[in-house]
């Protein structure tokens, strides 16, 4: 059989793809990628002229019979998201699960993160650190979600779309409390590099101003979880409710 790469690609700074990565996609037969069309500039780029398939959310169960039938067959595949590690809040994982129930070996390579870029600097506590990825975008489904991390002491990391970054970060103020410290890292590896860092309450003003780039959001673990738990969430009519129920 052949074998599936997992290859990362840069998250801004295209000096950030490796050695190894330019190599591996320069020799397997066939790369799956997320974004054809995004991942030709930087095959372009690398003068890499291995054919691109796409593999994403919306094909992935009609993709992954022929996928797996060339792996046997012996062909070696790479699997490329648009940015960062596949797998991580990106497509892959599906055929990464494919590959490990037929016995075909699964390659990863190391490289370019957001979240662990992002939490080396970030100056909260790495580790324990808990990996969130993106939270559910409705406001209820946010606070059901927050509220079960609401008392771990882990450092949480989660990913969040610029439009939506006020509005999440003010339902996690409501929340874990408006003084929980967490740290915004923006624009990784690129120009406009910056990590914002403060109390839930201090971010959400920020934010407020008005965003534009990728962010990571970190959040501090709870050192006094005993105390959160008395502390009702939601709002005054979701207290409430639960109050009643
Ligand atoms: N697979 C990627 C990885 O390994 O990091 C993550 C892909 S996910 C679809 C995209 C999210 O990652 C963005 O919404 C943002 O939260 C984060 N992200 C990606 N690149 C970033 C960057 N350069 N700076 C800050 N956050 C970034």
């Amino acid at each position: 059989t052949g074998r599936l790469y997992l290859v990362p690609t840069p998250i801004g700074n295209l000096d950030d793809m490796t050695f190894r990565a330019i190599k591996v996609l320069k020799e397997v037969d066939l790369i799956c990628a997320e974004d054809t069309r995004h991942t030709r500039q930087l095959l372009n780029h690398f003068e890499i002229t291995t054919k691109a398939i796409s593999f994403h959310e919306h094909n992935t169960e009609q993709r992954l019979p022929e996928l797996v039938a060339r792996l046997k067959q012996g062909e070696n595949l790479a699997q490329c998201s648009d940015a960062g590690m596949p797998s991580i809040s990106d497509p892959g994982k599906e055929l990464v699960a494919a590959c490990v129930k037929e016995g075909i070996p699964v390659v990863p390579l190391p490289g370019a993160n957001a979240a662990l870029t992002a939490l080396i600097a970030s100056g909260l506590s790495p580790q324990p650190f808990y990996f969130y990825g993106f939270l559910e975008r409705k406001h209820q489904q946010q606070v059901t979600e927050l509220t079960a991390l609401r008392n771990r002491g882990e450092t949480m990391i989660f990913y969040e779309a610029p439009h939506r970054l006020a509005k999440t970060l003010t339902t996690m103020a409501e929340v874990f409390g408006e003084e929980r410290q967490a740290v915004l890292a923006r624009e990784l590896t690129k120009r406009y590099e910056e990590f914002e860092r403060g109390s839930l309450a201090e971010l959400v003003a920020w934010a407020k101003e008005g965003v534009r780039g990728e962010f990571v959001v970190m959040v501090a673990g709870n050192d006094h979880p005993q105390e959160d738990e008395q502390r009702p969430s939601g709002t005054p009519l979701e207290q409430i409710q639960a109050a009643v129920d």
